[in-house]
């Protein structure tokens, strides 16, 4: 008799490697860019009272892309009362007629796809791929959702109705810079609120191109103000008297700092903020699936994901096969020039991201866990890490707890569900987890147990507009998208 085969085979390594180079595949569409960008308030692009710009630079290159203009604290007035002068009108448009204006949004970003999706790249760093096949569609998507909810605002809840909640300032991140505006706007105008909006300072140009859409849209003025600048352009939009509602995603510290702020006032608030999130792996999952699932949770766009699963939870039976398995596959990931469609893993954000991610890189090697970096050739300006793994990772250690927000993953094992659970319990955070089982009633337990807003199974990163999406603990509270992410903009009546 032929001896058994053993069922676990040792992970085997397609030898693509080094065989041959990829050709260059660089995107070639204009981003259109201006060499300027003014504020955008009451439906005209204007120069900042401060007179003040600073640099947007790619960190593709270091090269300076466009100048962004300064919003101080008269700008970010002009901007409210600009948004309160147009709040009667536009809440009392028939929701039909908003609709149409969102669906007219919508399908301009569609035509002009391409050139956002350069412009996107270029002035965050994430691949064309990504900026291309996710944030500039699933931004349309969200207009889309949220133009079909305008004229049915009295079917959110039976009996009560939807009523705009008036001025609303917002605060959105550097990581999606044009899918987070979408995730503000859409709902806040679909509800029948005017916006004051603060983008990230590493990232104003989708949202100032963004403004040249509404125009064409022919949305009226002041519906949308866009004020540029950094966080002291951010603590003026929050604190501004004119505000009935603040909605923020970012970090942690400055979510802490804004609800302090708003202790004691009658603004309604929303926090979007970290993640730490669990991605847990069963003996019995599909362990091939769950790899490209552990990937895609960490690498998608550098690691800059709030919802990334940055600590990976692997049953100790397998923990060997799918440490060897990650280890192949991140051989196989190409870093580089994220204008480059080949490109898997662009660059990071900014040099004070890189800065973070390093200090937390050298943190986990003193504290004693394994790095794993595969031998990769990084473009010699601009900012790039390569993609990372931690193995024997315990609980205590920082790069467990603290969010990287970058391409590095930490892998701690477990024996049994209910020591899974705990462990991906034991954080800070409550955004997001994963489970890759082959067994229906383990996932139920699983995502009944597991303190997380968003739980996915067999599969990870998945967003819908349908969907609503949030935090629970210190990853903050209220949801966007679905039903529950339009009851953040109104009142009921
Ligand atoms: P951040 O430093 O908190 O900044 C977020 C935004 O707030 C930026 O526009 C920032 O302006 C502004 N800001 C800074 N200080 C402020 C202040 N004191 N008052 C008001 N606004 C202020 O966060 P980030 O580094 O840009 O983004 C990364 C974080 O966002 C991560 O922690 C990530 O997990 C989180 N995030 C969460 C979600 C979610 O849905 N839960 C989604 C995406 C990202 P500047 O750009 O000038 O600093
Ligand atoms: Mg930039």
């Amino acid at each position: 008799m032929p001896a058994k085969t053993s069922k676990r085979q040792p992970a085997r390594e397609l030898l693509f490697g080094n065989l041959w180079e990829y050709d260059p595949a660089p995107e070639t569409a204009s981003p259109q860019l201006q060499s300027r960008y003014q504020l955008f308030i009451d439906g005209k692009f204007t120069a900042p009272k401060t007179k003040k710009y600073f640099p947007s630079i790619s960190p593709r290159n270091e090269e300076t892309l466009a100048e962004i203009a300064l919003a101080g604290a008269a700008d970010v007035d002009a901007a409210y009362a600009a948004a309160a002068k147009a709040f009667p009108a536009w809440s009392k448009l028939p929701g039909a007629e908003r609709g149409k204006y969102l669906y007219r949004i919508a399908r301009l970003l569609q035509d002009r796809a391409r050139e956002f999706a350069v412009a996107e790249t270029l002035d965050g760093g994430k691949p064309i791929k990504e900026s291309r096949d996710f944030d500039v569609p699933m931004a349309a998507a969200h207009f889309f959702y949220h133009a079909g909810w305008a004229d049915k605002l009295n079917s959110v809840t039976p009996g009560k109705t939807l009523a705009p909640l008036g001025v609303v300032g917002q605060i959105i991140p550097w990581n999606f810079p044009l899918l987070m505006l979408a995730w503000k706007l859409a709902p806040a105008l679909a509800c029948g609120n005017t916006v004051v909006l603060k983008p990230a300072e590493t990232t104003s140009i989708t949202c100032m191109k963004f403004a040249t859409l509404l125009l064409e849209a022919g949305l009226p003025p002041g519906v949308v103000n866009f004020v540029t600048g950094a966080g002291e352009t951010g603590v003026a939009v929050v604190n501004h008297p004119t505000a009935k509602k603040i909605a923020f995603t970012g970090s942690t510290v400055v979510g802490k700092s804004i609800q302090h702020a708003l202790a004691g006032t009658d603004k309604k608030l929303t926090l979007e903020l970290g993640g730490k999130a669990a991605n847990i792996v069963f003996e019995d999952a599909a362990i091939d699936q769950a790899v490209e699932g552990i990937i895609n949770g960490i690498f998608f766009n550098q690691g800059h994901v709030c919802c990334a699963g940055s600590r990976l939870l692997v049953q100790e039976s397998i923990a060997d096969r799918v440490l060897a398995k990650i280890k192949i596959r991140l051989r196989s990931l190409r870093v580089g020039d994220p204008l480059d469609k080949n490109t898997d893993i662009g660059a990071i954000n900014s040099q004070n991201q890189l800065e973070k991610i390093r200090e937390l890189v050298d943190a986990g090697v003193n504290e004693g866990a394994e790095l794993y970096q595969p031998a990769c050739s990084l473009p010699s300006k601009g900012f790039y890490y390569p993609p990372s793994i931690f193995s024997g990772v315990t609980l205590s250690q920082r790069i467990a707890r603290e969010e990287i927000f970058g391409p590095v993953l930490s892998i701690l094992t477990f024996r049994t569900p209910e020591e899974a659970i705990e462990k991906a319990n034991n954080t800070a955070f409550g955004l997001s987890a994963g489970v890759w089982t082959d067994k229906g009633s383990l996932i139920l337990k699983m995502s009944t147990e597991l303190k997380a807003g968003v739980v996915w199974a067999n599969t990870y990163n998945k967003f819908d507009p349908t969907s609503p999406f949030g935090g629970f603990k210190e990853s903050g509270f209220g949801r966007e998208g679905g039903k529950q992410g339009l009851l953040e903009y109104a009142q009921l009546i």
